[in-house]
């Protein structure tokens, strides 16, 4: 056994079918009586039946969230607030909402409900990603992480099939990093390692059957463990690239971690044996980057920069990007080595092994 450190979060967990019905108690555990609730546009009328249920307790809908968590939006959403003296937020919804529930507690110090409906993750992290002026600055901050998430299996079930293929490989980045990151640890790595089993095997499933309650529960236990994995050690290529291509060049969020995750995954093979035997073993492939792409396929998901609308004459200018701050990867970061793979993952070319050899001696560079 290495030597390791682990932070655990403080976080409270209500898992299961229903449990919406819960979230009136939640208000009330947390000694609060004027809930806000959040929801992007097309969630609203989900949010206006959970204020309706929760009835005394709610205060009002904002349903305004939008990808990025503008400045701009927060301010809307805090003037809201104010107005209506809201002791707590209450986001229900994706990635997007929640980041607003989090630019929230981040000006206020409120508490936080976080009803998650997609798998992206970010209920379980302490990061926050905003934008102003077109620019995304992300920080980490406990003030951030939600006190309560509340995830009811039934909530997902409306989640479009293209949608949930994609969510659900972006929850799988966090896991597949956290194998190899930095500041690996025995708990996480068991989490992302259990994770990545069971989205592969449920994200098929709903894919081919998107009401089936049994495969929803696995997926979203499996975005759980990835985004807690997320929330505890540090990312490297992969999400800095994501990052990149999001930040600079526009491409939606879910559909770029789908495409990038078998190219950063390969890009590191050969520098993380010990992680790669993990995603393969979990994956059931011989490789854990062509299990990826493959698992993609299955899904029906983009594997190309190009079908997400990259402008083709612009991967130097990525790869330049990239390759300027330094940040840690477990291989190091080369800025040709990075144009090639932004050009294998633009064409959607099936990762080869033959091009990034692993072998059972090489040490895992943590
Ligand atoms: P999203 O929240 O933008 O949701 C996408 C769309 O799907 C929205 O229109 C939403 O209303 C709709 N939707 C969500 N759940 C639905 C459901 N069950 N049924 C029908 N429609 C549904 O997408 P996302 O991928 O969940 O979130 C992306 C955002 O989250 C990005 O801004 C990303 O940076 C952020 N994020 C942050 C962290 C973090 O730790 N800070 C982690 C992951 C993602």
């Amino acid at each position: 056994m290495r030597p390791f450190v682990y932070n655990a979060l403080p976080a409270r967990v209500v898992f299961g079918i229903g449990t919406i019905g819960q979230v009136a108690d939640e208000v009330r555990r947390l000694g609060c009586r004027r809930a806000l609730i959040l929801s992007t546009p097309q969630q609203q009328s989900d949010a206006e039946r959970l204020a309706a249920q929760i009835g005394d307790l709610a205060v009002g809908v904002f349903a305004g969230a939008v990808m990025h968590t503008p400045v701009e939006i927060t301010e809307q959403a805090m003037g809201r607030l104010r107005d209506l003296g809201a002791d707590c937020t209450i986001a229900l919804g994706g990635g997007s909402t929640i980041g607003l529930g989090k630019a929230i507690a981040l000006r206020s110090d409120l508490p936080q409900i976080a009803i998650p409906t997609t798998y992206a993750g970010s209920e379980a992290t302490p990061i926050l990603g905003e934008t102003e002026q077109g620019r995304k600055t992300t920080q980490r901050s406990l003030k951030v992480l939600p006190e309560v998430i509340v995830y009811d299996v039934d909530l997902t079930l409306t989640l479009p099939p293209a949608l949930t293929a994609t969510s659900g490989m972006n929850a799988m980045a966090h896991a597949v990093e956290a194998l190899y990151a930095q500041d690996a640890n025995p708990v996480t790595s068991l989490l992302a390692e259990q994770a990545l089993a069971v989205l592969a095997e449920a994200l098929p499933r709903i894919v081919q059957s998107p009401g089936d309650r049994a495969a929803r529960a696995d997926a979203l236990y499996g975005a759980w463990a990835c985004g807690t994995c997320l929330g505890s050690v540090g990312m490297a290529l992969h999400h800095k690239l994501c990052h990149v291509l999001g930040g600079s060049f526009n491409l939606p969020h879910a559909e770029t971690h789908t495409v990038m995750l078998p190219h950063a995954t390969a890009f590191n093979a050969a520098s993380a044996p010990e992680a790669m035997a993990g995603i393969a073993r979990a994956l059931g492939t011989a490789d854990a980057a062509q299990g990826l792409f493959d698992l993609a396929g299955k899904l029906a998901a983009p594997r190309s920069l190009r079908e997400l609308g990259m402008p083709g004459d612009r991967l130097d200018e990525a790869a330049d990007i990239a390759a300027m701050s330094p940040y840690w990867n477990p291989r190091p970061i080369e800025r040709d080595a990075i144009r090639a793979l932004l050009q294998d993952a633009y064409d959607g070319r099936r990762p080869d092994p033959a091009l990034y050899p692993t072998t059972a001696t090489e040490t895992v560079n943590v």
